[in-house]
């Protein structure tokens, strides 16, 4: 069958078959389907959407584009999770050593920031001499040796998505849940993945906004997924605010390292990281039930475990062997620290975590193209959160800058970020409201 009339029948309401799936992935893979035959196949659906079988055939097309990583020689259930992105969202690095030590393999790989979402990659990378991009065998020594690896995407894994995901980009058609799902789980799929945990955002700083939109993401990509063969549950969780106190790259590290040393941990930031390995747990059959793995994430962080799993991963990835002694001799550190207060005194009722992300854009610590450089060393720490007095002594951030000019911007945009009221006024979020 021609490209186009694959195009063709997807157009007019059809539902294509596993083969025909499979013959416009090759083509997309070999790049004989043109671009603009992918930009309107990619339309098509934007318009008629997938039914689950149409969305299982093309994940597992996808898959099958590139290299599917083989876990067979480890002796431990392989699992990951997946967030939708956030804001000061930097439970992976925590997340992966408390699974190690729990008795899962971690083979964890993340992406970039772009936009006001941060990466966990970007944040990793502030870490001197951490390899993102290891070669196959130094990952799989790393996973094999210390339980988790958090690494870059290879250029061998789903190659369709990625051409797939470049056309949607440029073509208006990025926003369909039926692509979104199959692009989001080809890449899983190909890690070679036994079960995953999904954080699907909402909430001002997500990719969804709207509670409701989260939550048929969230069906799609768990019932896609298991209908591909990946046993896999999901979480919704809020991204109305930053979950961390920090957002940025190296102050983000610094957070997690506190967190995993018990020094300061973020109340939000505990839920979620919990919650989600007391589900990944439980999914691998490492827990009896959610709540039992919850109780061995608690175990591995507060015994100092999982903090000493993080260490060796960084380690054996090519950072410093004592880097959770001194993170701060190691991590950039800016210049400027400067404090943003609010105009009046109050409690913050709520606050725009797309807008504090942007604030990390404007120091430099973001992306606005794919293409660009963040500077790792800038960022917000002290994130006020929802219901905090603020006043001349509480500020709302205090920002790290290279210069004042930084400043002056990045505090223009945070201001517009929060809302500030009295305390019958302080918007009232579940952290984790379904599951
Ligand atoms: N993230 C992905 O990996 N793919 C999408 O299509 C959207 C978000």
């Amino acid at each position: 069958m021609l490209p186009q009339e694959i195009v063709r029948k997807k157009r007019d309401g059809g539902v294509l078959s596993p083969e025909e799936i499979q013959l416009f992935v090759t083509g997309l893979t070999d790049g004989s389907v043109t671009e603009g035959q992918v930009a309107a196949l990619a339309m098509a659906i934007f318009f008629q959407g997938l039914s689950v079988d149409e969305r299982v055939a093309l994940t597992l097309a996808m898959r099958d584009s590139g290299a599917v990583l083989d876990w067979s020689d480890i002796d431990a259930p392989i699992v990951d999770k997946h967030s939708t992105g956030g804001v000061g969202d930097n439970v992976s690095l925590m997340l992966a050593p408390a699974l190690a030590v729990c008795g899962a393999a971690v083979p964890m790989i993340s992406g970039r920031g772009l936009g006001h979402t941060g990466g966990t990659l970007d944040k990793l990378e502030s870490i001197p001499g951490y390899q993102a991009k290891p070669d196959n065998a130094l990952f799989r020594k790393v996973v094999k040796d210390v339980g988790c690896a958090i690494i870059g995407q290879t250029a061998d894994l789903a190659p369709a998505d990625k051409r797939f995901y470049g056309i949607r980009d440029v073509t208006g058609t990025v926003e369909s849940i039926d692509l979104i799902t199959a692009s989001i789980l080809s890449k899983k799929l190909s890690a070679g993945l036994q079960t995953l945990v999904l954080d699907v955002k909402w909430g001002t700083g997500a990719f969804m906004g709207s509670y409701d939109d989260a939550k048929a993401l969230a069906e799609s990509l768990v019932l896609v997924a298991n209908g591909a063969g990946l046993k896999t549950t999901a979480l919704l969780t809020d991204m109305n605010e930053s979950l961390a106190s920090a957002a940025g790259n190296a102050v983000e590290v610094q957070n997690a390292v506190d967190f995993l040393k018990g020094t300061h941990v973020d109340n939000r930031l505990w839920d979620v990281t919990v919650a989600i390995g007391g589900e990944a747990l439980a999914t691998a059959g490492l827990a009896k039930k959610p709540d039992v793995g919850r109780e061995m994430m608690q175990q591995a962080f507060e015994s100092g475990k999982a903090a000493e799993a993080f260490g060796q991963m960084v380690t054996a990835l090519g950072g410093p062997a004592d880097f959770m002694e001194k993170p701060e001799v190691y991590l950039p550190k800016a210049p400027l620290e400067v404090p943003v207060y609010a105009p009046e005194a109050g409690l913050v009722t709520k606050v725009d975590a797309r807008t504090v992300g942007l604030a990390v854009v404007e120091l430099g610590g973001g992306r606005t193209a794919p293409e660009d450089e963040v500077d790792p060393a800038v960022g917000l720490v002290h994130l006020a959160g929802v219901g905090s007095p603020v006043d001349s002594d509480n500020p709302l951030a205090i920002i790290h800058a290279r210069n004042d000019d930084q400043v002056r911007r990045a505090q223009d945009v945070l201001l517009k970020a929060y809302s500030i009221g009295e305390a019958k006024d302080v918007a009232d979020y579940d952290t984790i409201r379904d599951r």
